[in-house]
């Protein structure tokens, strides 16, 4: 058996993996589209499927993000024909995923964007975690899978493959995104049984993540400035994960502020502005099953903890517009959570470019701001007053700029180790994938120090 990696190789975008079984059989796992500076040519990252699919069996979702399913289009426009196993709530999640990139890069047509949906829907099979299914195959060969929670977005897992070729048997696992504990509704990523050969992500193989703890309390420092200088505070999130999780902890904070009479941080509107990421969070209240012990408790105390008075969801374009100018005329605070996390486009644009040069606005920061990105231009030369250009407009930076720490959707370097030290059978091999190259050398050199297991960096 061999391993073809198509993404995800010198960076962290574009994941897809052929698992070859023999010379009549494959499957993929993940099919993701390359992003932001990954994009370039120097990463050979054009969206076009541009290997033979005549062998390819199945594809398998590790989870829903746009850089593990986004060119599923250009999958299906090449000829495959499913089956996509994934899980329930991946399954639930995926079509509201896609048709959301199909209008952002493709067509506003939404009898296109249907069809497209209709046909996806034909070819996933949901599978439940921990159940073993086996996919079927041209001649002699035998392959099944099972998916265990990966703890990284809701639906996310890791996946088992488990073959038979000429009687011999092997055992592959995908480590897909791999979470970091104490997630927010997510339960954590969970304990491997084993495989012969594992491929690992690296995402963060060089780092520790500070401490979730203080994460709380610093946005309810944040918050508390907006109401006293009557101040936006702006936060730029991802869609999916992200924003549940904000949401998840502004509610943590407002149901303990419940509790004390006349605290005015009971009045302050929380405004998800965001048509997906509303769509997103209806869709997580439909997944309580899947949902962690932490928050089925805090359900069972009359608690909606996606869900609250002060919570205010905006749709339509129209009223996005006015909140702007009522925000800016205004200066009535509130705290506002739009997309996109990276500040490239979205509706977040709008208000930033309204707000920035407002010194009683906060710009708050909850994930990683990659190179080139506005995100990364606020955080670097907002500090000293500098600029940044938003649709070609150069604005000043007034605003303060802050960094929630705490958040990552991925394991750290301690938590990735762990994932190998827990496994019973250990893995014979550990393929390295999903990381710069800086990451991967500095995890893999960790490994070595913590197990006599050969590591592989595929150039
Ligand atoms: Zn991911």
């Amino acid at each position: 058996m061999k391993i073809i990696h198509h993404g995800a190789i010198n960076g962290v975008t574009g994941s897809c993996h052929e698992l070859v079984i023999d010379s009549r059989n494959s499957v993929l796992v993940d099919c993701g589209l390359f992003q932001g500076a990954e994009t370039d040519s120097r990463h050979n990252s054009a969206p076009e499927i541009d290997f033979p699919l005549k062998q390819v069996k199945a594809l398998v979702l590790t989870h829903v993000h746009i850089d593990h399913c986004g060119r599923i289009p250009y999958l299906l426009a090449a000829g495959f024909k499913g089956p996509i196993y994934c899980s329930q709530p991946s399954a639930k999640l995926l079509p509201l995923v896609m048709a959301d990139a199909l209008k952002v890069s493709f067509t506003r047509d939404q009898r296109l964007i249907n069809n497209f949906i209709k046909r996806l829907q034909e070819y996933l099979v949901p599978i439940d975690y921990h159940r073993s299914v086996s996919i079927p195959l041209s001649g002699s060969s035998e392959l099944s899978l099972s998916l265990r929670r990966a703890g990284h977005i809701f639906g996310s897992a890791y996946v088992t493959f488990r073959a038979r070729v000429n009687n011999i048997s092997e055992s592959i696992l995908f480590s897909g995104d791999l979470g970091a504990p104490y997630t927010p509704l997510l339960t954590a990523p969970e304990k491997p049984y084993g495989c012969d050969t594992l491929i690992l992500e690296s995402t963060y193989g060089d780092r520790i993540h500070p401490p979730r703890r203080n994460r709380c309390l610093q946005l309810e420092k944040i918050l508390k400035k907006s109401l006293q200088n009557g101040g936006t505070v702006l936060i730029p999130a991802f869609s999916i994960g992200r924003t549940q999780e904000l949401l998840y902890e502004l509610e943590t904070i407002l149901y303990r502020k419940k509790k004390k009479a006349g605290n005015s941080l009971k009045e302050l509107p929380i405004i998800l502005d965001s048509p997906l990421a509303g769509k997103v969070t209806e869709i997580y209240k439909t997944l309580k099953p899947w949902w962690d012990k932490e928050a089925h408790a805090r359900l069972r105390q009359g608690r909606h903890p996606l869900c609250f008075d002060q919570l205010q969801i905006i749709e339509d374009h129209h009223t996005h517009e006015n909140m702007i100018q009522e925000l800016t005329k205004n200066q009535s605070p509130a705290v506002v959570i739009a997309a996109s996390g990276m500040c490239t486009g979205g509706r977040i644009v709008n208000y930033l470019r309204a707000m920035l040069n407002d010194p009683t606005t906060d710009v708050l920061f909850a994930g990683y701001q990659a190179q080139g990105t506005p995100g990364r231009d606020i955080l670097q030369y907002g500090p000293q007053g500098g600029y940044v250009f938003l649709d070609g407009q150069r604005i000043t930076i007034k605003a303060a700029i802050h960094t929630l720490p705490g958040y990552s959707a991925h394991a750290d370097q301690a938590n990735l180790v762990s994932f190998v030290r827990t496994m019973r059978k250990k893995p014979k091999k550990i393929i390295l994938v999903h990381g710069d190259s800086r990451a991967k050398e500095i995890l893999g050199d960790k490994l070595r120090e913590n197990f006599a297991i050969p590591i592989e960096i595929p150039a």
